[in-house]
């Protein structure tokens, strides 16, 4: 057995008790506390007062010049301040709850001190004094959980390190540590735990990451080299013309990037290999027609379609244009809706089964229990890359191989779409069909409603339509739809001359059937909404979008309302109506106003709320990682993901003696590679 997978206790001085704490950490073996890392430094060597940054911790000199003050609050706490020269700065040291320092500090002591610095008022918040602070420099901080000790688990891990620096070998491949000019994992981890300046430790933490994320690529490939030949689909067969000729057919040209990944998915269909792909593209970029070809191959091949959509209203619509778009074809198009009656729905199910319906709409419970398929050969799912693992999980449960293409219009960032989707292949619409204008969107303070109304009059008067949206939080929703109810009465009391529609979730099916066709054909000049045309809906003629209370809607939200316009040749408009109380609700306002670029929002959401947050709960299928950041580390990932695809498909890696410790590793965390298809 390899030492380093010993139990802990077999380090001299680690005993039963800290066997259980380290066991808290899910550390067990000698390897695992090696590689348990600090997630920061606190940096104590000596810094130039006249240098420091704002903000920093610092570590800083001088004498002491004045007589410290103590003053306590409460109980148990105290402030005590004094002046300190450092570096001819005259600083003023903050220490909380240590009033012995008041006995022990006087005017003309030579003093080390760390804390916080606040560059404008010239002090140190949070100081502690640090005697003899030229030793250890940097000290690591590791996360800790329970009982377990900081200086116990520095001790622990610098005893491991002590009996087992020399057994610790290279798993990376040569060519990678050449060409990256990576430290040795032994080099690496000596330098994590103790390191002796800030350069080596950046090398470090740099070898440490490529290694997580290059494992981390190696899985994914495979995972997702299993999914794609373990599954069996059908390579489909479709008469030449169908696809040009259906394209033939529309008003206007596909652009370059929907033709292009409408090859990739007609390609994939053709394939023996079951499809599993995502197909992501910007608001109103088209997704569609693309859909709505690849729908059509799968038809004339024999073979049945399904398009899933998140909510009733976008089911309908779909209908309703895919009906359109298959005049003539022979494409037999049902829909399958929730408010439909039972007998009606006995009937589609029926003709589902006997191969009768082509291809059908619906929400999700088009792939519930009860729904039996003639022969299923293609489930589009649109909008709705939050549910896909579940979704694959249910086909799959059912005996089902279809086809899988999942669409999603909230852009993902690259480095979380193959994090996240690493088993999936991507495709990606990054162009706008011509002659879109920008849309322009301005944040307004709500009580300019009157004068946001008069703009909506003028634009109704060119012929236009417009949005009203309120929020629609789950946790009320009867206040909210109170809300929408109240709006749309102001609106109608405000502008008698027009049309004001109201939708919300809690309205009867066939009527939300038709307030949507009413707006659709122009008959309703305002809809005041809720959110639940959120998602898809698709009235070109739709040129203002007024959102009331902005600030309670998500970046991925705001861009996806600001979507249902300028879907035309218009010059069209989206008001956000909010007053933020909080720093991050200005900043969404200020970022909608700036860009209308969905990777670049999608990017700077990221940003703000990090990849946990992203989807909006916590999805999982975002990976664990110790050292490295998906966000601030994708330069590596994609160079690790590039490197792994390469692996994967090299029979050196499988073969030589030189990859076998990488093999290893890979095995531990991955499972069993043995069963590795061909
Ligand atoms: P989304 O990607 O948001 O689902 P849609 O498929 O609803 O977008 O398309 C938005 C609008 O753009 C629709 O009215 C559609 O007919 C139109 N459209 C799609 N492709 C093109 C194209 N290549 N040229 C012009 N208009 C297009
Ligand atoms: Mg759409």
């Amino acid at each position: 057995m390899n030492v380093l997978e010993q139990p802990v206790t077999s380090v001299k001085g680690i005993g039963g008790k800290a066997e259980e704490q380290l066991a808290q950490l899910n550390i067990y073996t000698i390897e695992d506390l090696l590689f348990y890392f600090p997630f920061r430094y606190d940096d104590f060597s000596i810094r130039r007062a006249d240098e420091v940054q704002h903000e920093e911790r610092v570590t800083l000199q001088g004498t002491v010049h004045s007589e410290p003050e103590l003053r306590f609050y409460g109980r148990k706490k105290s402030r005590l301040t004094l002046r300190i020269l450092s570096d001819g700065v005259l600083v003023q040291a903050v220490f909380f709850n240590q009033p012995f320092l008041k006995r022990q500090i006087s005017p003309g002591d030579y003093v080390i001190y760390h804390g916080k610095f606040d560059k404008h008022r010239l002090a140190v918040q949070g100081a502690i004094i640090k005697s003899g602070a030229a030793e250890g420099a940097f000290e690591p901080v590791y996360p800790l959980k329970g009982d377990i000790k900081l200086t116990s688990l520095r001790k622990w891990i610098a005893a491991a390190y002590e009996l087992h620096q020399h057994d610790i070998p290279e798993i990376l491949p040569a060519q990678a540590m050449e060409k990256y000019r990576l430290l040795s994992r032994a080099e690496a981890c000596r330098s994590l735990h103790f390191p002796e300046d800030m350069s080596v430790f950046k090398q470090a933490k740099r070898r440490m990451v490529y290694e997580e994320l290059l494992l981390f690529q190696l899985k994914m490939q495979l995972f997702r080299r299993k999914a794609r030949e373990s599954s069996e689909g059908t390579a489909k067969v479709w008469p030449d013309d169908t696809v040009t000729s259906f394209l033939a057919s529309l008003p206007f040209p596909l652009t370059g990037a929907q033709q292009r990944v409408l090859d990739e998915i007609l390609t994939d269909m053709k394939s023996p290999f079951r499809m599993n792909r995502l197909l992501q593209g910007d608001v109103g970029s088209g997704k569609t027609i693309v859909a709505a070809a690849a729908l059509l191959a799968a038809v004339k091949s024999g073979n049945q379609g399904a398009l899933m959509v998140p909510t009733e209203i976008l089911a309908e619509q779909h209908f309703d244009s895919l009906t359109k778009l298959y005049e003539g074809m022979g494409v037999r198009v049902g829909h399958l809706a929730g408010s439909s009656r039972a007998a009606e729905k006995r009937e589609v199910l029926q003709q589902l089964k006997d191969g009768e319906i082509d291809v059908i709409t619906g929400t999700h419970a088009l792939i519930q229990d009860t729904v039996d398929f003639f022969r299923l050969g293609l489930v589009i799912t649109d909008e709705q890359h939050r549910f896909g693992v579940q979704q694959r999980r249910v086909l799959r449960e059912k005996g089902m191989n279809p086809d899988v293409l999942f669409m999603t219009a909230t852009p993902i960032p690259r480095t979380l779409a193959i994090t996240a989707f690493g088993d999936m292949d991507v495709s990606t619409i990054d162009e706008m069909p011509a002659g879109r204008k920008q849309i322009e969107t301005y944040w307004a303070k709500p009580d300019t409603l009157p004068r946001v109304m008069q703009f909506i009059q003028k634009e109704v008067a060119k012929g236009r339509q417009a949005y009203v949206i309120c929020p629609l939080i789950e946790e009320s929703e009867v206040l909210d739809v109170q809300n929408a109810i109240d709006l749309h009465a102001r609106f109608q009391a405000a502008l008698p001359d027009l049309t004001t529609g109201l939708m919300h979730g809690r309205l009867p099916g066939p009527e939300k059937e038709e307030v949507m066709q009413a707006f659709a054909s122009g008959n309703v000049d305002i809809l005041v909404s809720t959110t639940v045309v959120e998602v898809g809906v698709n009235v070109p003629n739709a040129s203002v979008m007024v959102i009331y209370d902005a600030n309670r809607f998500g970046l991925a939200q705001l861009h996806q309302l600001r979507g249902r316009v300028g879907r035309g040749s218009e010059q069209s408009y989206c008001i956000l109506l909010a007053d933020p109380k909080s720093e991050s609700g200005r900043e969404r306002m200020a970022i909608m106003t700036e860009t209308t670029d969905g990777f670049e929002l999608s990017r700077r959401d990221l940003e703000m709320r990090g990849p946990g947050d992203f989807f909006g709960y916590k999805q999982s299928g975002l990976p664990q990682l110790k050292v490295a950041d998906i966000v601030e580390d994708y330069r590596a990932l994609e160079t690790a993901r590039e490197d792994a695809a390469r692996l994967v498909q090299s029979e050196a890696f499988w073969q030589n003696e030189q990859y076998l410790l990488l093999r290893e590793a890979l095995s531990r965390q991955a499972g069993d590679l043995s069963q590795r298809i061909d």
